[in-house]
């Protein structure tokens, strides 16, 4: 009896130790690969340098589609598919302006020039532009608290993001509803524009776009966002009670809808092929930079798994799918198609990976899944120790993914990397190229293709 108990309590442990070590030597060699190659960090140049930014409808998106299905190909995909869904077709139209008048002490009448970008969707005021006295608000409070003061004026949200918050994404996730929502809540009162604080806590004046989103019972009003310089030398000025009168010029249109394609490339499953692990990021961008970090680095990163696994002769168990989706910044419809898609053709999406959080450092992951897929993934943390994306929490999942993970009930997981210079340069110009560091970006595929591997090997 006892030697029977003894045996049945040892074995699972060997088998759990043998795997383990050849989990962290396969692992090492995904490192290594990946390490010792230059495809992810030239796959980046040619997406930013080449094609640039890349708004959903825009030229740039049309030639990034091209380059994807190509770059797939060349990565060693079994097959590369186009998955064709309407995207909305949102221009600037020109080049944005504003600026703020005042009398001084002296009385002399000073003009400010403000560092502006129309917030994406927006209409623009066209040449004419718009010209009133500008109002301050601090939340949406302070907005109804000043509701009867607000109609012909212009509206500025000033609330600034936390800083005592360690993960960046939090201080965004908080403020983010006065870019989205703000000029339709500042219209139903009668105001004629809003200025809004750039979603950042960058020390320079680039203001940062980004989608917003009108509700049809109000008139459709300019927004622009402000650069941090900038909003400072306004609140100093409010502080100091001087009226101010703003002038706004933005040019922004939406167009009707246009085609737009996720890009796909897959590597069949020999037991499960039928059994569908996503992993992806965003093809498109926005159009004042190059889209590097977002989501340039996510976009090759997925290509890059899919070259490392082909490269060491990797056969996943079940289906990989390596999506490039198409707008994300400013309606998410790729997502949405893709869910449907798999819907329409009874798929089995198991997982679904999306890295769209910046091309830093990783940290690890976070998860939206069962408890029992929870206990299973948090007993791999030690195999991510070495490459440092070993901190998993709960929570994530991914613009893209989420309609899959709504649909079907799918478990989905984000890279989660180091989020202090995220916002730095989030939707602004300082969005490029040259704010990638190479290793950084290839520590985050290492990671996300160690996952892949053992949701692949282990189920969830
Ligand atoms: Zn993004």
């Amino acid at each position: 009896m006892k030697k029977i108990f003894l045996l049945t309590l040892i074995a699972p442990l060997t088998v759990f130790a043998q795997n383990n070590a050849s989990d962290s030597s396969f692992i090492k060699n995904i490192s290594d690969n990946i390490l010792s190659s230059r495809a992810s960090y030239n796959n980046l140049r040619t997406l930013t340098k080449t094609i640039g930014g890349r708004l959903a409808g825009s030229p740039q998106m049309v030639k990034a589609e091209q380059w994807g299905a190509q770059a797939l190909r060349d990565a060693g995909a079994d097959n590369v598919m186009l998955q064709e869904c309407m995207v909305p077709h949102w221009v600037r139209g020109g080049k944005d302006k504003a600026s703020v008048t005042y009398k001084n002490t002296n009385g002399e009448t000073i003009t400010m020039q403000l560092n502006v970008l129309a917030l994406g969707n927006s209409n623009g005021s066209g040449p004419k532009g718009v010209q009133a006295p500008l109002i301050r608000v601090n939340s949406f409070d302070e907005l109804e608290q000043k509701k009867d003061q607000l109609k012909g004026k212009i509206v500025f949200y000033n609330c600034p993001f936390e800083d005592t918050f360690i993960r960046t994404f939090e201080a965004y996730g908080k403020n983010v509803v006065y870019r989205v929502t703000g000029a339709s809540r500042a219209a139903k009162y009668g105001a004629i524009a809003v200025l809004v604080r750039s979603m950042s806590n960058s020390t320079n004046n680039d203001p940062h776009t980004g989608a917003m989103r009108y509700n049809d019972s109000f008139p459709k009003i300019p927004a622009a966002a402000v650069g941090l310089r900038d909003v400072e030398k306004l609140d100093t000025l409010f502080d100091n009670g001087v009226q101010l009168t703003a002038q706004l010029f933005t040019y922004g249109k939406m167009l009707p809808d246009t085609i737009g394609h996720n890009v796909v490339g897959e590597l069949k499953g020999t037991e499960f092929p039928n059994e569908i692990i996503t992993v992806g990021g965003h093809l498109d961008s926005w159009d004042v930079n190059e889209g590097a970090h977002d989501d340039g680095t996510g976009v090759t990163q997925t290509i890059e798994v899919l070259r490392a696994f082909k490269a060491l002769g990797f056969q996943p168990r079940h289906t990989i799918r390596f999506v490039l989706f198409a707008n994300e910044e400013n309606g998410t419809r790729g997502g949405k198609k893709y869910a449907e898609l798999a819907k329409q053709n009874n798929e089995k999406p198991v997982f679904a990976l999306e890295s769209d959080a910046g091309g830093f450092t990783p940290r690890g992951f976070s998860f939206t899944l069962n408890d029992s897929s929870w206990n299973k993934i948090a007993s791999w943390k030690k195999l991510f120790e070495p490459y440092g994306g070993c901190d998993f929490s709960r929570g994530g999942g991914g613009a893209d993914i989420e309609a899959l993970h709504e649909t079907f009930g799918t478990p989905v997981a984000e890279l989660i990397p180091d989020s202090q210079r995220y916002f730095d340069i989030h939707h602004a110009a300082g969005d490029v190229f040259e704010a990638v560091n190479a290793r950084e970006l290839k520590l985050g595929a290492i990671n996300m293709a160690a996952l892949l591997y053992l949701v692949d090997k282990y189920d969830l």
